[in-house]
């Protein structure tokens, strides 16, 4: 994939979820801006997904947290251990990482179990919380992030991601439905949006198709794509029940697949 500065692009890491799968990796989403290559969860499988999509996990400048389940944090530790390989790592860009409020604390509980195995050099580590209360934004080198509290976790977040040339992307994270979602998701050109089981298996913290659907009809995104799939989905018509409510663009997330934007 090239780098092109006005354009973001995506890619999709994980569609899957805690369930193991060698189709569906956990949940994770890869973006790149030009400048900067950023990560969206990190579930197990992460890294794997990461250099089939031909990218070197030192080149990672920034992970972005939707909420602290295992199936999205779970290969945190992993990454920063390899970051330390071979002796002093090589790693030579900052790596921050953000996610809503108690993360700090998150991480300084990973930090009682790991210690050192998982510290960087100084000034290679940044950690950031966002407000989850309120909702949050800020500017980074070539993007601004813009943030607000999801329905699923206390700490939940959804991301809106804004290239320099003007694209947006929105990453829901998990969530149940969320006027919230409908908010920061506003005329986006993408929503890439949980739609963890079909809509008559509904569960509460989560989405089904139609309700995803509904969500990304009343933000008028340019593009919906579904992902975060239990098996369950794979054994139903997702893109019938989507439609049921959202008749624009609409993409079901596979590992791998590249997303235009
Ligand atoms: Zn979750
Ligand atoms: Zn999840």
């Amino acid at each position: 994939m090239s780098l092109n500065p006005d354009k973001l692009s995506v890619t999709i890491l994980g569609s899957g979820t805690c369930v193991p799968s060698l189709k569906r990796s956990s949940c994770s989403v890869l973006m790149r801006t030009g400048g900067n290559i950023l990560v969206f969860d990190t579930g197990a499988g992460t890294m794997r997904r990461l250099l089939e999509a031909g990218n070197e996990i030192y080149d990672v400048s920034f992970i972005f947290y939707s909420h602290f389940h295992p199936d999205h944090t779970g290969e945190l530790a992993s990454f920063l251990f390899s970051n330390k390989y071979p002796d002093g790592g090589r790693r030579k860009i900052p790596l921050t990482l953000s996610a809503g409020r108690g993360f700090l604390e998150f991480f300084e509980k990973l930090k009682r179990v790991y210690g050192h195995w998982i510290e960087l050099d100084p000034g290679l580590l940044n950690i950031i919380e966002f407000d989850n209360i309120h909702g949050d934004g800020r500017r980074f080198g070539d993007f601004n992030v813009e943030t607000l509290p999801m329905e699923h976790n206390p700490e939940s977040i959804g991301y809106r991601i804004t290239g320099f040339g003007g694209a947006s992307v929105v990453y829901s994270g998990d969530t149940d439905y969320s006027d919230n979602l409908v908010v920061l998701s506003k005329n986006a050109d993408l929503l890439i949006c949980e739609s963890a089981l079909p809509d008559e298996l509904k569960v509460k913290g989560h989405l089904t198709p139609s309700q995803a659907g509904e969500i990304a009809a009343r933000a008028n995104v340019g593009k919906l794509v579904l992902t975060h799939f239990y098996p369950e989905c794979d054994e139903v018509d997702i893109k019938s029940e989507c439609r049921k409510t959202y008749a624009g663009p609409l993409i079901l997330a596979e590992d791998l697949m590249e997303i235009e934007i």
